[in-house]
């Protein structure tokens, strides 16, 4: 595949912005891709549409081809999709929420051989050993002969405590019982094993809801394969319209398969990718990283570093320009539009005005001032500026700010809000820039 797409991208070496051609000859590639590493077929055609307006008339970096580019957007846009969605970049956001009176419910779901049983234990021992919690586990598997025992004896291995077994009982008596005994004995976590099917079926999904009503689970995990192909979509539907999840657990992501059920799960879901198995020891478990999962789906990573490379070395450039703009005193509109870009790219942090020194304070307080959608309206006010009105911001005079405005679709005001802002940036900038002379040179940026 990977000669076969450089094959393309070679072909596309046209400079500038991402053209409606050049996206759609590298998405078709795209696409093969993430069918082959078995992303469900509706999935990938909103994932390539989505992407397909997000990648043209992005500006392409020097020294990368348009294909490279599309590439490195695709990539990034499947980070996005993956991460969950309080998750600022750092682990928050992935792992389990416990934050619930204990004992804390969590139930297990999945189909047969998803691995329920194993991750269960995997689990209880992480937050057991990590988190100095209480556990108990409980197997509600009546089904399989031995799914209890088999529990029982992962307790033995790991110290975890486990319900006592009374043969016969009912599913829904089990949770009941752990729950109580979660409750009395003083645990932290109680977690529910269930039976899986080999596929989905009513009566397992009517059980596990009476499971659900009885306890009340504050985490739903449910536990799916990295290889599940196509039928991922399926199942993940199922389980979230039939039982409600609040996560996914992918395991046998120590196997081959490129792991396109997470991207499928997680877009049919909505529910975030909280933990991945890595084998079938008990501690190879993982928290999720979009990056690395996204890597993988897309199996580009050779490109999307290469990009990466490129951008990093462009930024430095612009870096360097800005700052010997600084000295002379000059920030204009074009600047700020670029910085408030740069903002938005890197979610606020970095850029290149962290790497300026003395200038981190003002990001900040830029930053406080300005959240994604403001800096989205600003640069709208700059883009409806002529070239010229972005390099003299002082010859925008009322009627121009009328026209600005209402290209804009803001009021006048606003524009004079940003023009206020803008002075301002560049008072700080040519202040900055007189203390910061000394650092400047140090970072080998004058
Ligand atoms: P359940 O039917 O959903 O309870 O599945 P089990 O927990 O019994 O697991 C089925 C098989 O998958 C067992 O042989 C496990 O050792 C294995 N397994 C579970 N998780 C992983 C994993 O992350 N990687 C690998 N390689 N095997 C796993
Ligand atoms: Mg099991």
């Amino acid at each position: 595949l990977s000669e076969r797409l450089n094959g393309v991208l070679d072909k596309l070496t046209k400079r500038g912005q991402l053209g409606e051609a050049d996206v759609d000859e590298a998405l078709r590639e795209v696409r093969v891709a993430l069918l082959e590493a078995d992303v469900a077929l509706p999935v990938v055609k909103d994932f390539v549409a989505a992407v397909r307006a997000e990648a043209v008339g992005e500006r392409v970096v020097k020294s990368v081809t348009p294909g490279q580019m599309v590439i490195k957007i695709v990539h990034d846009e499947l980070v996005k999709v993956l991460k969950p969605a309080n998750d600022a970049g750092g682990v928050a956001g992935a792992g389990l929420d416990l934050n619930h009176p204990a004992p804390v419910p969590i139930l297990m779901l999945g189909l047969q051989g998803s691995g329920k049983t194993t991750s269960t234990a995997k689990i209880a021992r992480r937050l057991a050993e990590k988190q100095g919690k209480k556990v108990l586990m409980a197997s509600l598997d009546t089904r399989r002969p031995a799914a209890q025992q088999q529990l029982a004896i992962l307790g033995e291995q790991t110290g975890i405590k486990t319900l006592p077994i009374v043969p016969g009982e009912p599913p829904v008596a089990i949770a009941k019982r752990a729950m109580n005994a979660g409750r009395l004995e003083g645990y932290d976590v109680v977690m529910l094993d269930t039976a899986g099917r080999l596929a989905i079926d009513d009566e397992l999904m009517a059980e596990l809801a009476q499971v659900r009503d009885a306890v009340k689970p504050h985490e739903s995990l449910l536990v799916a394969d990295a290889m599940t192909g196509q039928d991922a979509v399926n199942t993940a539907k199922h389980f979230q319209d039939k039982i409600g999840i609040t996560g996914i657990m992918l395991t046998r992501i120590d196997g081959d398969a490129r792991g396109g059920a997470a991207l499928s799960m997680r877009a049919v879901t909505g529910r975030p990718i909280k933990l991945l198995g890595t084998g079938e020891k008990l501690d190879q478990l993982e928290d999720f990283h979009a990056d690395r999962v996204a890597g993988r789906i897309l199996g580009m990573g050779d490109i999307v570093s290469l990009v990466e490379k490129a951008m990093e070395a462009t930024e430095q450039e612009e870096a360097e320009k800005l700052a010997r703009k600084m000295q002379k005193g000059q920030f204009d509109l074009n600047d700020m539009a670029q910085q408030l870009k740069q903002l938005q790219k890197m979610g606020g942090l970095g850029g290149i005005m962290g790497m300026l020194p003395g200038i981190g304070k003002m990001q900040k307080q830029l930053e406080g001032r300005m959240d994604e959608k403001v800096v989205g309206r600003t640069l709208a006010i700059i883009n409806s500026m002529t070239p010229k009105e972005r390099r003299l911001p002082d010859i925008i005079k009322a009627s121009r700010k009328t026209r600005i405005a209402r290209g804009a679709g803001v009021q006048v005001q606003d524009v004079n809000k940003l023009l206020k802002q803008h002075q301002e940036m560049a008072r700080m900038m040519k202040q900055v820039s007189k203390l910061g002379q000394k650092g400047l040179m140090r970072h080998g940026l004058s």
